[in-house]
C-alpha cells in the first residue's frame, strides 16, 4: 500500500512522529493509501519555506510566472486521466465527472497562467500639477489555502494558480478525506519546475494545521472553501494577525420554474445542478420552488429522467450517481427525507438509500428522492442537505417566490427558469445571490467570478476577479 509525503520546500517529507491517516474509497471502503498526519511543527517548517520562496517569486516577471504556470497546466492536461481515477476512487463521483473537474482544474492554472500577465496598475490625474499619483499592484504575501472533499482537484488550483499568477507562495491543506488527488497535481507542479517553497502542502490534522497557519503572521491571507462552520471560526482565528480571508462557504440554493419555462430544459439542467456529485455542492439546488400550474409537468419528468439512473460506484462505466462521502452525510440525507415525511412532505420518487460492504464509514449510496407537500418548516428547506434530495413546493407568484428564495443566511447560487426575457433579468436582480443561472443549471466556469453574498462567503474566485485578494494596493504620491 503506497505511503505518501507532504512536500515541503521542493522536497517530499513524512511526519515527523510518523503518524498516518487511511484514504478510503468511499464507494467501498477500500484503502486507497496513507498520507502524513502533520501537525503544527510541519506546518511550521512549510510556512517557513513559503516565506523562504516569496521575495523571489514575487519578484519574478509577470511573464516567467506565466510560463511556470503554463508548463504545470500543460503537465495536468497530459496525465488528466490518471488524475481523475484518483479522484474518483477516492471521492466517488462518476469517472466522466472527475474527468470534466480535472480538466476544469486545469483550465484554472491556465487561465491565471494569462491573467498573471495582466496585473495592471493606474495613473489617476493629481489635482496639483507638482504631484503624480500611481497605482501598483503586489502580491500580499505568503497565502494558506485550505480546501473542501467535494472538489478535490479544482478547488486546489482555482485557489493556487491566482496565488501564484499575482506572486504569492503557498501551503495547501487539502481535505483530509481526499488528499490524493492533491498530491497528484502537487506532483505535476513539482515536475514543471516551480522554484522550491513556491508550494507547499501538508495533510494531516485540520485543527492543528489550521490553528498554526493562522497564529504565524508570516502568513498574510487564507482562502478557504468548506463548511460555514469552519470559515467562521478562521474569520475569528484571523483578527489577530489581520490577514485577509476569502472565503466560499455553504448554500442553500432555490431552482425556480416559472410556468413560461422550457420545461424539458428545467429537468435537464437539475442534473448539472442537484445529481452532479451526489448533490454534494455548495452550489446544489437545495429547494425547487415550480409555479403551481406546471407542478406536475416538471415532477413527471423529472421521475422519467431518474428511472433510468444507475447508482453505483463511480468508477464503473455507466453510473450516474456515485456514493455519498461517508456515513453522517449518508445520515444527514436520511434525517432531512424523515424530518420532511414526518412533517407531510410525501416521496414521489426514491427515498431509499443502502450501504454496501463491511466497512462502516464507507459504501453509503442514496437514490434521487423528490418530495412534494413541502412546508417551510422542514429542514430540507433551510439547512443544507448535500445529497440528491429534490424537495418541491409549489408558489403562485413572482413575488412570493423571491422572498422566499432571499429568506435566508445564504446568498450563494439560485437558479431561475423562464423563456421572457424581462422577467428573467428582472428576477435576477432582485435575487441576493452571488450567482444566478438563469436557464443555467451550471453556471460556475474559470473565466467568471464565483462566490456569495451574505453568509455563503467572502470574495471571488475565478475571471480576473480572482486574482485581487491576493494583491495589495499601493499607491505612490510623486512629487514632481
Ligand atoms: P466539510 O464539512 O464539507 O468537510 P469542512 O469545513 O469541515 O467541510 O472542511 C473543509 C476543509 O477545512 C477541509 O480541508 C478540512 O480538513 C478543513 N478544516 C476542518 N476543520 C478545520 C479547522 N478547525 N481549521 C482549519 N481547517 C479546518
Amino acid at each position: 500500500m503506497e505511503k505518501y509525503k507532504n512536500y515541503i520546500g521542493g522536497e517530499w517529507v513524512s511526519s515527523i512522529t510518523q503518524e498516518e491517516i487511511q484514504v478510503l474509497n468511499p464507494a467501498n471502503g477500500d484503502v486507497l493509501g496513507y498520507v502524513p498526519k502533520a501537525g503544527a511543527k510541519e506546518t511550521t517548517e512549510a510556512i517557513e519555506a513559503a516565506h523562504n520562496a516569496l521575495d523571489e517569486w514575487a519578484s519574478l516577471p509577470a511573464q516567467v510566472r506565466a510560463k511556470h504556470l503554463k508548463k504545470w497546466y500543460e503537465l495536468m492536461v497530459q496525465h488528466q486521466e490518471d488524475i481523475a481515477r484518483t479522484l474518483t476512487l477516492e471521492q466517488g463521483k462518476p469517472f466522466p465527472e472527475a474527468l470534466g473537474e480535472v480538466k476544469a482544474a486545469a483550465l484554472f492554472v491556465e487561465w491565471y497562467a494569462e491573467e498573471a500577465k495582466r496585473i495592471y496598475g493606474e495613473v489617476i490625474p493629481a489635482s496639483t500639477n507638482r504631484k503624480r499619483i500611481v497605482v501598483i499592484k503586489q502580491p500580499v504575501g505568503v497565502v494558506a489555502a485550505i480546501t473542501p472533499w467535494n472538489f478535490p482537484a479544482s478547488m486546489v488550483t482555482r485557489k493556487i494558480a491566482p496565488a501564484l499568477a499575482a506572486g504569492c507562495p503557498v501551503i495547501l491543506k487539502p481535505a483530509t478525506q481526499t488528499p490524493l488527488t492533491a498530491l497528484k497535481i502537487i506532483e505535476l507542479a513539482d515536475k514543471a519546475g516551480l522554484p522550491k517553497g513556491v508550494i507547499n502542502m501538508v495533510t494531516g490534522g485540520a485543527e492543528a494545521i489550521g490553528k498554526t497557519l493562522m497564529e504565524d503572521k508570516r502568513v498574510s491571507k487564507v482562502t478557504f472553501t468548506g463548511s460555514t462552520e469552519v470559515g467562521k471560526l478562521l474569520i475569528k482565528q484571523s483578527a489577530d494577525t489581520v490577514k485577509r480571508v476569502s472565503l466560499e462557504l455553504g448554500g442553500h440554493a432555490p431552482y425556480i420554474v416559472f410556468d413560461d419555462a422550457n420545461i424539458d430544459k428545467a429537468v435537464a439542467e437539475v442534473m448539472d445542478s442537484k445529481i452532479r456529485n451526489c448533490g454534494q455542492m455548495c452550489v446544489a439546488t437545495n429547494r425547487f420552488y415550480v409555479q403551481e400550474d406546471v407542478v406536475d409537468a416538471f415532477v413527471d419528468k423529472l421521475k422519467e429522467r431518474f428511472s433510468s439512473f444507475i447508482i453505483g460506484n463511480g468508477i464503473e462505466d455507466g453510473v450516474h450517481i456515485g456514493p455519498l462521502i461517508d456515513r453522517k452525510a449518508y445520515e444527514k440525507v436520511e434525517n432531512h427525507i424523515q424530518d420532511a415525511v414526518s412533517k407531510g412532505a410525501e416521496i414521489v420518487f426514491g427515498g431509499k438509500g443502502y450501504h454496501e460492504g463491511d466497512h462502516q464509514d464507507s459504501g453509503y449510496f442514496y437514490q434521487p428522492t423528490v418530495l412534494i407537500n413541502v412546508t417551510d418548516d422542514m429542514l430540507v428547506m433551510h439547512e443544507e442537505t448535500f445529497g440528491p434530495v429534490l424537495p418541491i413546493k409549489s408558489f403562485k407568484t413572482e413575488d412570493e417566490v423571491i422572498k422566499a428564495a432571499n429568506n435566508t443566511d445564504y446568498g450563494l447560487a439560485v437558479y431561475l427558469f423562464t423563456e421572457s426575457l424581462s422577467r428573467g433579468i428582472q428576477v435576477s436582480e432582485k435575487l441576493q445571490y452571488g450567482i444566478v443561472g438563469l436557464n443555467d443549471g451550471g453556471p460556475a466556469t474559470v473565466q467568471a467570478p464565483f462566490g456569495g453574498f451574505k453568509e455563503s462567503g467572502i470574495g471571488r474566485e475565478g475571471g480576473h476577479h480572482g486574482l485581487d485578494p491576493f494583491l495589495e494596493i499601493k499607491y505612490i504620491s510623486i512629487g514632481v
